[in-house]
This record gives structure tokens, C-alpha cells and sequence, in this order.
């Protein structure tokens, strides 16, 4: 049986890879994107988007990219759900082997983002789910009226704390310094949200509970003195937030392409060092990981991925 050979094979479907579906698309480039789980990368875990041009007043983070999705899919990028475990770069045509099927093309365009990074104590494994989250738009509801920590001093942290204080009593931003890294608009939200409250210079140390967080111990890193925290008896439990960074989705590319602290090297046409190898979006080493920066790199991927296929693009080797 003849297999098609795409011109384009996305792997990722959030705003990278959905904004080079839409590029690929519109340039008459067969594509396909590949997802291994759902649309969207980090921005479906995003409660509100207010900094990426066009959006909607309060749109969520699902609700921007289901326009995306909507939008690649009406210029004909075609979009399978699979897991990509192995990556076959060299030569002319690219070969992924997913675990569902295998998939050929011309170009490749890596757009497979970042996840969550976890605290790594002791409990926070056993605990996910059930009081300790890394998403509030998936899991603030469930904390309705509860004490809420939010675990983290970025942007993520300090956005996603003002949003959860639609649902609990009292947020507590835990934050290992006694400065957030957040910018200043983000944290003026905060500082005059009268629900927020600081532990500064703390990490949480450990998580305790049977099958439902019950208490925390929280370590001052300056004085070294642990605190436990304890759920309020009427509620049984508490929620934890934890937004301390993103480790970028790069494991399949170890030894195959130049890796830079985990995240991908290219140059700023978005090549990798192999030809017709392109990254986009968070898993790029870049300086600002942002929707709209992902949405432009995948964007410039496309263009040069069609540029690559008619012959016209130089082979640029990524800057060192
Ligand atoms: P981030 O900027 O890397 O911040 C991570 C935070 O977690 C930092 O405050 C860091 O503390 C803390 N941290 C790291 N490891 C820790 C650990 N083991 N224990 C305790 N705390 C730890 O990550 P982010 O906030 O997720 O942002 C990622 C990128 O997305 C950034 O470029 C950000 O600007 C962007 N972003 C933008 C927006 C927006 O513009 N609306 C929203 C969300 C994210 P230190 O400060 O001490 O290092």
C-alpha cells in the first residue's frame, strides 16, 4: 500500500503548531498535524489570554485555540491524534513512527512545547488530583470557598493566583524569593487583590495526606524553620497550584538535533541543523515564550518549510 508523504508533518498542535497548520495550509502544502493528546499545548490550562492581539474580552485559553484549530482545519491541514515516539530526520523524506502509525514527509515541523514542571518533594506524586494541581482553569472549582496556595513567583503563578480567587476564601502565593520574577502588570493584579496574601522566601518541603492532601510543611529558606500547614477542619482539604516553569518537550530529539538546556536550537528562520527540520514555538531556545511568539514562529516554520520543498531556501545551520 502507498503511503502519502505530507509536505509538512506537524508534531504539536497548541499555537506554534496550529499557526504553521494555518501557514502550510494556505501555501497548498499537504500537512499534517500530529497531536498526542489535545489541542492546544499550555494555553488549554490557561484561564484567560488578554495579551494576545484579537483575542476576546476575558477569552479562555481552550477558547482561543479552538479558533485556531478551527481556523488551520478550513485551509485543509489535516490532524491525527498519536503519539510520536521516534523521529527519523535524515535524508528526504521524514519518517515519525507514532503508536498508532508511521507518518512521511518532506519537512518536519517541531511545535511539541513545554509541560509543567513539578515541585519534586516528597507527596506531591501521590497527590495530584487531589489537592495538588498544575492547571487552576482545570481544578479551581473544586476548591470553592477553601484556603488555595499557589506555589511559584513567574507570571503563570501570580495570573493564575488572581484567577483563583474567583473560587477560594484566601490565595497564598508561596514564593521561594522575597521578589516576584512576574512583570509589574501582573503583579499590580495581585498586590491590589485583597483575596492574595505572600509567604515569601518558602518552598513547600513536603505534602501529607492519605488519598486527599491534608497538610503541608513549608520551609522558610532563609531561617530553615519548617511550618506545617493544616487543612481547616470543616473543609478536610486544601488546593495547591504549582506553576514553578516548564521543562521543554525534547526527549525524542536527544542526539539528533542541537539541544541547548533541554530546548532546541535554531536560527531565526526556525531551522534545526538538519535540512527541512524546522522548531517552533516553546520548544525553541528563544527569550520570550509567549502565544503570540509561538503563533509567529510557526508561522516563519511554514514558510520556510515551503521554501525548502521548492528549492529555494538555503540550509542554514543554527547559530551556536
Ligand atoms: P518562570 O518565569 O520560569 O517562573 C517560574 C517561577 O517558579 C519563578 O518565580 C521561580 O522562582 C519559581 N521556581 C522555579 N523552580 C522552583 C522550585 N523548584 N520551587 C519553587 N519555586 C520555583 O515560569 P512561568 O511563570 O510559567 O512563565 C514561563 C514563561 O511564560 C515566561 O516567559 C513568562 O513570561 C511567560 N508567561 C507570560 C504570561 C503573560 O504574559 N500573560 C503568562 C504566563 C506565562 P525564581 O523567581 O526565584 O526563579
Amino acid at each position: 500500500m502507498n503511503q502519502t508523504i505530507y509536505d509538512v508533518l506537524i508534531i504539536g498542535a497548541g499555537p506554534a503548531g496550529l499557526a504553521a497548520a494555518l501557514y502550510a495550509g494556505r501555501a497548498r502544502l499537504s500537512t499534517l498535524v500530529i497531536e498526542k493528546e489535545k489541542d492546544g499545548g499550555q494555553i488549554v490550562i490557561t484561564a484567560e489570554i488578554d495579551n494576545y492581539p484579537g483575542s476576546l474580552e476575558h477569552e479562555s485559553g481552550p477558547s482561543l485555540v479552538a479558533r485556531m484549530a478551527d481556523q488551520a482545519a478550513r485551509f485543509g491541514a489535516e490532524k491525527v491524534y498519536d503519539m510520536v515516539v521516534d523521529v527519523h530526520l535524515e535524508g528526504e523524506i521524514k519518517r515519525l513512527v507514532g503508536k498508532k502509525g508511521e507518518y512521511l514527509g518532506r519537512t518536519v515541523i517541531i511545535a511539541t512545547g513545554a509541560h509543567p514542571r513539578p515541585i519534586g518533594c516528597p507527596g506531591e506524586k501521590e497527590l495530584i488530583g487531589k489537592g495538588v494541581s498544575y492547571c487552576a482553569t482545570c481544578d479551581g472549582n473544586f476548591f470553592e470557598d477553601m484556603e488555595i496556595f499557589v506555589v511559584g513567583g513567574g507570571d503563570t503563578a501570580v495570573e493564575e493566583a488572581v484567577y483563583l480567587t474567583k473560587f477560594g476564601r484566601k490565595v497564598t502565593i508561596i514564593h521561594r524569593r522575597d521578589e516576584l520574577r512576574a512583570v509589574k502588570s501582573i503583579q499590580e493584579k495581585a498586590m491590589n487583590n485583597p483575596k492574595i496574601h505572600f509567604m515569601w522566601d518558602s518552598v513547600v518541603s513536603r505534602f501529607h495526606g492519605d488519598g486527599l492532601l491534608e497538610a503541608m510543611t513549608v520551609k522558610n529558606v532563609k531561617t530553615g524553620k519548617e511550618t506545617l500547614i493544616e487543612a481547616d477542619e470543616e473543609d478536610g482539604t486544601f488546593g495547591v497550584f504549582v506553576f514553578v516553569g516548564f521543562i521543554p518537550e525534547s526527549q525524542l530529539f536527544v542526539d539528533k538535533l542541537q539541544l541547548r538546556n533541554g530546548y532546541i536550537v535554531t536560527d531565526a528562520l526556525m531551522h534545526t541543523g538538519i535540512p527541512g527540520v524546522f522548531a517552533a514555538g516553546d520548544i525553541r531556545e528563544k527569550s520570550l515564550r509567549q502565544v503570540i511568539t509561538a503563533a509567529a514562529d510557526g508561522a516563519i516554520a511554514a514558510m520556510e518549510a515551503n521554501a525548502y520543498i521548492e528549492g529555494a531556501c538555503p540550509v542554514n545551520q543554527p547559530n551556536p
